[in-house]
């Protein structure tokens, strides 16, 4: 690892998924001293169902083809397993399926590979700034206090994060998705074909991804405080894919999800300071897309970081008015359809699914092409007046 002249890293970028790996990587790349540190074993397997704009190959030097499991050419919806609408992605804008525990094992290792530093078993549990640099209070593996300490820091620690909203990162209070995730291994009917249901969940929907050797399966509630009796929506969706109602390892979690705009880097005390991925409340709060912004975030703030740690103050806040014109803007499009499609969802699917033009437009959010912004009026002025 290149290190500054203090024989400390420059960057400490706390969690390596998807966001943390990619800071990692695009800083590293610029040549700063990077150290990565993950709590967990590695690689370790996350309740994902893996989907992807196959657009964000833009953001990386390097080729992701082997960490895409399953390329998706075609969308099909249905209303409690009926009433089908299908969706042919166009064959330049694929939608990928990965498998987390090979994504992001394969983003460490290009970032270790552009000289980044990695650590496994380090639990980050406060951290303190004095005079230019931050200090980073830690658990080592066998339970030891360790010491870190670096000029800035990413905080990618994920939907659990409690180190962004100590050090007044991303919102206050965040806002929660309830999921259950299920991986089944088994043969797959229709390889490149991904499922959403909508008329099974309340107030969300289930998934059904193909993947090399069998499905990755979950449900997803995104308003309200009930979640899903996801055991009983399983016992009738998992039928419908041949399993049978008991199949899988079931996983549940909260899922932090885009509640406003907050600012993502830190101000006085806590200049030098960035939060990527779920810790900074990206996530998708209408169809729980969170590995884009993951990604995009984390090459984003490795941009914003350089030139601040070259000694330019205001490049953080660039950082905060990116995320925000380029996720933000559709993300708050997307929260009000949610509050909108999923009271009425049975209204929903017949007038925004069903529609027409819904199929190639589902296409362009789901790669990348368009954001809810460029949707989002007509659905809820059609599903408020309940107007084709
Ligand atoms: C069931 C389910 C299905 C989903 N399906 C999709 C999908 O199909 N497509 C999609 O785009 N998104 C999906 N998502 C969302 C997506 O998984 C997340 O948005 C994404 O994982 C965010 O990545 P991240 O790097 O921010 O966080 P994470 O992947 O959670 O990584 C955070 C890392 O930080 C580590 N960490 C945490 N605390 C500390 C600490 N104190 N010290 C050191 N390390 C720490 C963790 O161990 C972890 O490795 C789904 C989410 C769920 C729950």
């Amino acid at each position: 690892m290149s290190h500054s002249a203090s024989g400390h890293p420059d960057v400490i970028v706390v969690g390596a998924g998807a966001a943390g790996a990619t800071a990692a990587f695009h800083l590293a790349q610029q040549g700063r001293g990077v150290l990565l540190l993950e709590r967990g074993p590695y690689p370790r397997a996350k309740p994902c169902g893996g989907g992807m704009a196959a657009s964000m190959q833009a953001l990386f030097p390097f080729d992701l083809s082997p960490a895409v499991d399953a390329v998706i050419e075609r969308v099909r919806f249905t209303w409690c397993l009926g009433d089908p609408v299908t969706a042919e992605l166009p064959g330049d804008a694929p939608f990928w399926i990965v498998r987390r525990s090979v994504l992001d094992a394969y983003l460490v290792e290009q970032a270790r590979a552009a000289g980044a530093d990695f650590q496994v078993g380090v639990t980050v549990q406060a951290l303190r700034r004095s005079g230019d640099r931050w200090h980073l209070l830690c658990r080592g593996p066998g339970g030891e206090a360790q010491e870190f300490e670096a000029r800035a820091v990413v905080l990618a620690d994920g939907s659990g994060s409690e180190l962004a909203g100590r050090h007044g990162l991303g919102p206050a209070r965040p806002r929660f998705a309830d999921t259950v995730s299920v991986e089944v291994d088994c043969a797959v009917a229709e390889p490149s074909t991904a499922r959403f249901e909508f008329g099974l969940v309340r107030h969300g929907f289930c998934w059904a991804f193909p993947r090399q050797g069998g499905y990755s399966i979950g449900v997803g509630t995104f308003i309200g405080r009930d979640p899903a009796d996801a055991d009983a929506v399983l016992t009738q969706l998992l039928p419908s894919l041949g399993l049978p109602p008991d199949a899988g390892d079931r996983r549940s979690g909260q899922l932090r999800i885009w509640d406003g705009h907050h600012p993502l880097h830190g101000q006085g005390d806590n200049t030098g300071l960035v939060v990527v991925g779920d810790a900074a409340s990206l996530c998708d709060p209408f169809l729980a897309e969170g590995i884009r912004p993951a990604l995009i975030s984390g090459c984003r703030a490795a941009e914003a970081l350089g030139p601040w740690l070259d000694g330019d103050p205001a490049a953080l806040a660039d950082y905060s008015r990116r995320m925000r014109q380029d996720w933000g803007e559709s993300m708050a499009w997307g929260k009000r359809m949610a509050q909108v499609f999923y009271r009425v969802p049975r209204v929903g699917y017949q007038l925004g699914i069903k529609r027409p033009t819904a199929p190639q437009r589902i296409a362009q959010i789901l790669s990348g092409e368009m954001g809810y912004g460029d949707i989002a009026q007509r659905v809820i002025r059609r599903l408020l007046f309940q107007r084709r």
